[in-house]
């Protein structure tokens, strides 16, 4: 009896390995194109990181005429989820990273190079695990878990290091005979790779991002194929990544320590190990500690969060490509208007420690992003967030879509756009005094300012409205209208000529338009009030006005 006999035994079904070598050839791509991927497992939950290794990863297959892939990690079935695909890709989808290949749904693929969900790819690696049996490099270990436990407790009260190897390893020297034996006595099995490694070797590897490594080899004999026929991630992702032809492995950096066995799998499989790029976790700065960005602390840990709020997903790729190489601001500086897709993404400038992640810059970053759209653009965004989230604002968006418009165009379109939203759902509280129905629900009293005594306030709205308010005016004329207002009333036409007379005036112009907007919007800092006022028109405009005025009685 030799190691064919027991792989015959263990997997009779299994087909030869070159079926699978043939079925997936070498893919036809340019030199230093990258194929890559990302490899989530589906728990439901959709990690900003995962967007972040998404973004990374498909830019540069993209930057390098390369593929990008999304293959679905559902061997440990224990910690899946309903429809967790489906949360996977349309995530990707919303932040427009479709995969070139890959899972497009809960149970649809495209791409030849598939099954793209691990648990549809069984067959693939326990024709794998047996080609590692014929050879005498993987066995059968019968070991119940029990036994795998009681291992360790001595490891543990000997303070030895933990696990399966050498000589605790126990199935590992069972001869074929007895392997067969127990076997066909019906004795449940796992496999287990047989590592050629030693402790006390090291190995040194290049991480693209991480630079220079260097472990101890690794000696475990670690389970390659589970109970249940699954196999475990470490297999499944030599397999995988072999036969899907990816050129560059980026992931998490908690897999850096596994390289050494991976490394060891791909050799001992006899195939051509990928580049490694270890991407560090995005973290957080709290109170001056740089920590990871977790699930359970941080409501942006999650992706459906930006959705929830209303942050578009060009700022947030922007965001992330700026925390992704630090030359990205410099470029984003010298090319104000070009699109993210044509900055060159690097994976050897990533942060090695960990890229910092900031709601508040963030914000900033899409303020900046939001103040480049159109008002057209603004207001579909902003309605397709409200008829999901703010059904008042959507309603009034729909009763009013070309007054919205133009509420949404001041100061926008021009050199130096306003820059006060950052989220959609900014934008209510940003133009609610446009709306009479919202205006209206402002139960405030009016916030006046330098000028404050209502006598003097009812006099300049009475006189603004029945001497110089005239909606044709332009803004020049506009503006000169209300320095002859502000010299009507005894005040300093010019803030310079106030400045000048210290103790002469009471107030100046300035005061004087505060007076207006305050009465108009019930707030002190808004867009410019020419375009306000021309937007609200005429007759609401004196409505304003007026109401505002008998209040003043
Ligand atoms: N399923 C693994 C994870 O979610 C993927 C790691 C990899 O990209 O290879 O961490």
């Amino acid at each position: 009896m030799n190691y064919k006999d027991l792989a015959d035994v263990m997997f009779p079904e299994a087909k030869e390995i070159a079926y699978y070598e043939e079925k997936y050839p070498e893919r036809n791509l340019k030199e230093d194109a990258i194929v890559t991927r990302i490899a989530p497992s589906p728990t439901g939950f959709v990690h900003i990181g995962g967007l972040y290794q998404g973004l990374i990863a498909k830019k540069l297959a993209n930057q390098t005429e390369g593929v990008f892939f999304l293959r679905i990690e559902d061997t440990d079935q224990k910690r899946e989820v309903e429809n967790g695909v489906v949360g996977i890709v349309n995530s990707l989808t919303d932040f427009g990273l479709e995969p070139d290949e890959g899972m497009i749904s809960e149970n649809e693929e495209k791409g030849t190079y598939g099954p793209y969900k691990q648990s549809n790819r069984k067959e693939i690696y326990q024709a794998y695990a047996k080609y590692l049996i014929e050879q005498g490099k993987a066995y059968p270990c019968f070991c119940t878990p029990e036994e795998v436990e009681e291992i360790r407790n001595k490891q543990e009260v000997a303070k030895i290091r933990p696990g399966y190897y050498g000589a605790w390893a126990k199935c590992r020297n069972l001869t074929v005979e007895e392997m067969i034996e127990k076997i066909k006595a019906g004795e449940s099995w796992i496999v287990r790779f047989k590592s050629p490694g030693r402790e006390d070797r090291k190995i040194r590897h290049k991480d693209v991002i991480k630079g220079n490594v260097e472990f101890p080899e690794n000696d475990q004999d670690i389970v390659i194929i589970k109970a249940d026929g699954l196999p475990t991630y470490h297999f499944a992702h030599a397999i995988d990544d072999h036969l899907m032809r990816t050129t560059h492995v980026i992931r998490g950096d908690e897999w850096l320590s596994s390289v050494p066995l991976h490394l060891q799998l791909f050799q001992e499989l006899g195939f051509k190990a990928p580049k490694y790029a270890h991407i560090a976790p995005i973290m957080k700065n709290e109170e001056g500690n740089k920590r990871k960005l977790s699930k359970r602390k941080d409501p942006e840990a999650a992706v459906s969060y930006y959705a929830e709020v209303g942050i578009p997903k060009e700022a947030v790729k922007e965001y992330l490509l700026n925390i992704a190489n630090s030359t990205f601001e410099n470029w984003r500086r010298a090319n104000p208007e070009k699109p993210i897709e044509e900055f060159e993404l690097q994976l050897n400038k990533m942060s090695v420690s960990g890229a910092l992640f900031d709601i508040v810059k963030l914000l900033d970053v899409s303020k900046i992003v939001i103040s480049k759209m159109t008002a057209e653009q603004v207001y579909q965004n902003t309605l397709t967030w409200a008829e999901k989230y703010d059904e008042e604002l959507a309603t009034l968006f729909k009763k009013y879509k070309a007054y919205s418009l133009k509420v949404l165009g001041i100061e926008r379109g021009n050199k130096k756009p306003r820059k006060d939203i950052g989220k959609w759902s900014d934008v209510k509280e940003t133009i609610s005094y446009m709306y009479d129905e919202l205006f209206e629900q402002d139960k405030t009293a009016y916030p006046y300012q330098v000028i404050k005594d209502k006598d003097a306030i009812s006099k300049i709205l009475n006189t603004y409205v029945t001497k110089y308010y005239d909606e044709k005016d332009d803004k020049q004329a506009w503006f000169d209208k209300i320095k002859e207002l502000a010299g009507e009333m005894g005040y300093a036409k010019e803030v310079k000529q106030f400045k000048e007379n210290p103790g002469q005036y009471a107030a100046h112009v300035g005061d004087v338009s505060t007076v207006l907007r305050v009465a108009l919007t019930k707030r002190t800092n808004t867009p410019d009030m020419y375009e306000i006022m021309q937007v609200l028109g005429k007759e609401k405009v004196k409505e304003r006005l007026q109401t505002a005025e008998r209040q003043c009685q």
